[in-house]
Parts: structure tokens; sequence; C-alpha cells
């Protein structure tokens, strides 16, 4: 039997686009024969890497760590946590709406994080009080992260953590979990929305280039370390959640094999079709790294 019917019976949640079981077998067996040293990960970080949900309520955000704390108020004393409701309110709805057109997204999506990073950079927050958030927030990796991550550094394979979130956040969360990731600069790497702090640790601006849903294409990693490592890597495996995830690796040149895997959060039928279509393989409300972690032990 051949990798993707095993992998298709034993696990009904996961799906394949009928066209593409072809491709996907091919592009899986290459992974295989190529080896770890031709490979890298590329992998959006919210509800990718982190949890939906858990026992039923759904967990924060790399936003939602700092948004959602009531000790973080605006200059009038209000919670920044009312009006950063407000915004997520009327924006999430058009960012996960997988019938609009993209392109009428992108003014709303840039919109919606220039608010909200406006709305940060006025609050009392600092850089301290933003590690003791992430310290105390729920964000919780999904089972098997940390095994996927460290096994992928052991063996020298270099990951990319690619997140229109907040990236201190991602930061301090990973040093926290995973302390390899941090430690390893030549085999990792975070492009993200930074805030930048001065000598005294208050928010002075956010990174200049803004990373949201929808622009994961027009970013560059040339001037990194970690370019390096992923010159003479011509195959990827990409993970992520949401259909602007799947253009996370198109400013990357010489490209050989890829396999995209993206996770369904609180999938419908509908959902699904736009998804199968968008991603190779597709993981419905998969609170875990079970399928990711099984694909690379094949490698
Ligand atoms: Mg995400």
């Amino acid at each position: 039997m051949n990798f993707i019917e095993n992998l298709l019976k034993n696990n009904s949640h996961v799906h394949i686009h009928n066209d593409k079981l072809a491709y996907v077998e091919q592009t899986i067996r290459s992974l295989i024969s190529d080896g770890r040293k031709m490979l890298h990960i590329v992998a959006d970080f919210d509800y990718t890497l982190t949890m939906y949900e858990k026992d039923g309520v759904i967990l924060p955000s790399t936003f939602a760590v700092i948004e959602s704390n009531d000790g973080v108020k605006l200059p009038d004393g209000s919670l920044l946590r009312v009006q950063a409701d407000q915004l997520r309110s009327y924006y999430q709805p058009i960012e996960y709406d997988v019938c609009m057109n993209i392109d009428e997204k992108i003014p709303l999506m840039i919109e919606w994080w220039r608010k909200a990073q406006a709305l940060l950079l006025s609050s009392n927050l600092n850089q301290s009080i933003i590690r003791a958030l992430v310290y105390q927030s729920k964000l919780e990796l999904k089972n098997g992260v940390k095994k996927f991550i460290t096994e992928l550094l052991r063996s020298k394979i270099p990951i990319l953590v690619f997140s229109a979130g907040l990236g201190n956040v991602i930061e301090i969360f990973l040093e926290k979990e995973i302390p390899e990731f941090t430690l390893n600069h030549e085999l990792s790497q975070i492009i993200s929305n930074f805030i930048q702090y001065d000598t005294n640790g208050n928010l002075v601006a956010f990174s200049k280039k803004l990373i949201h849903s929808f622009n994961k294409n027009e970013h560059e990693i040339h001037d990194t370390p970690y370019f390096k490592s992923i010159l003479n890597r011509s195959n990827v495996i990409l993970l992520g959640d949401t259909l602007g995830d799947v253009d996370m690796i198109a400013g990357m040149k010489n490209l050989k094999r890829i396999l995209k895997i993206g996770f369904l959060n609180r999938s419908t039928p509908a959902k699904l079709e736009v998804y199968k279509s968008a991603y190779d393989i597709v993981l419905c409300d998969d609170q875990t790294f079970d399928i990711p972690h099984l694909i690379l032990k094949a490698i």
C-alpha cells in the first residue's frame, strides 16, 4: 500500500483533493528519497504551531496574549481589550471569509493591523510587562510540536517561523518552551511583526515591514545567517492554517519539492473544499502535530 492510501485509511480527519493524490504521493516519495539534507520547514505560528482550542475553549493568538489582559490600559484609563475586541469582531470575519477575494481583503487587513499596533504603542505596556504576559498566557504548542522542532534541529533541518502575529511574543514563548530553537540561529528564524523598545524598555515603534495575513509572499530573508542554511535545500514542507499561509514560500527561489500541509479549524464541508484546493494535505480540527511528525519520520 502506498504512503497516502495508508495515511487516509488510518486518519479520518486527513483530506487530500482527489486530483492531487498522485502529486502528493510522488512528492512524499521524493522528499523521502532526497532525504533530510535537502529539506527545510516553513511554518506559520498562531494556530499552526499553537493549539486553536483545548477542552472547548479557544486559546489566544499572539496578539490576544497582550490585548486580552485587563492590566493593559489606554491613556484615558480604558481597557485596551475593549477596543481590540471591537476591531477583531469587525475585521476577523473578513479575514476568514473563504468567498471574498484576497485583493479586496488586503487594504482592510492593513487597516486592522495598523489600528491594532497603534493601540499597543499608546498603551501602558513595556518590555517586562510583555514578557510577564507571555509567561502567564494560555498559549500552548500543539501536542508534538516540541518533539517535531527538536528533531528538526538535531537533524540540522532549518525551520522558519513566519507569522503575521507578534514576533516578540513568539520569541519569548519559544525561548521558554523550546530553548534549542532560540539558541540555534543558523537553523531557526522568525519573520514577524516586532515591537522595538527604547533603552528603558518602552515601546517605540513596530518593525517597518508590516506582515498581515495576506502578504507573506513579499518578504525577503536574504540577509540572514538562516538564508545560507537553506541555500542548497530544494525541498520544503510548509505548514499553515490560513489561506494566506500557502504564500509563505512565494519569495523563495529554486524549490523543487513542495508539500503544503494545512490545519483547518472549525471545519465545514465548504471550507474543506477551499482548503483542499489551497493545500496538499488538510488536517481538520487537529490539535496535534502527529501527521507532520509521521511524514518527517519517514524522511
Ligand atoms: Mg495562523
